[in-house]
């Protein structure tokens, strides 16, 4: 999968965690989409001759459940250093970061996720897979990045309408002093 829909989700529940008034914060929305994307750093373990089957292979452990939970937890300590709360940031956290795999079992290609780490190994399909999947690194720009980032785009259209759209603030009561 593109990065586009995992941005998608980290955008949506960036706006979502500022609330839905008033214009969209980016702050949140850029955490968030940051910590969507944490499981895609698997592909530096190529350089380091990992195989893309390994346990930590690209789309292993870290597209896990369980590491999506341990994801959840660090960026809820990180938030509740700087006051945010942390029971509300962990729960949006870990699901964001377990959205990951989730949506990469809905591609077309390469091997499945690994979502059961460590109790199990298997990588795993959706029994649908409607999300074409992207060509690694350079080869992304081409015809078929382009159409692997249009499908995506459509696909995750409502949630970066969710996003981005513009909502009133609620008028302030005024004071009668
Ligand atoms: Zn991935």
């Amino acid at each position: 999968m593109a990065s586009i829909g995992h941005i998608a989700v980290g955008m949506a529940a960036g706006r979502w965690y500022a609330g839905a008034g008033g214009r969209p914060s980016w702050r949140p929305m850029v955490a968030f989409s940051v910590l969507s994307l944490v499981p895609d750093l698997d592909v530096l373990g190529f350089r380091f001759g990992i195989a893309y089957g390994d346990a930590w292979g690209h789309r292993g452990a870290s597209h896990s459940l369980l590491f999506g939970v341990a994801l959840g937890a660090l960026s809820a300590a990180l938030a509740a250093r700087s006051g945010h709360p942390a029971r509300r940031v962990f729960v949006l956290a870990s699901l964001v970061a377990m959205s990951h795999g989730l949506l990469d079992t809905l591609t077309d290609g390469g091997l499945g996720a690994a979502l059961l780490w460590p109790f199990d190994e298997a990588r795993i399909f959706a029994p649908w897979n409607p999300l074409p999947v992207a060509p690694i690194g350079r080869g992304f720009l081409s015809p078929r990045g382009l159409h692997v980032a249009t499908t995506e785009a459509l696909w995750f259209a409502p949630l970066l309408l969710y996003a981005l759209w513009p909502r009133r603030r609620r008028p302030r009561a005024r004071s009668g002093a």
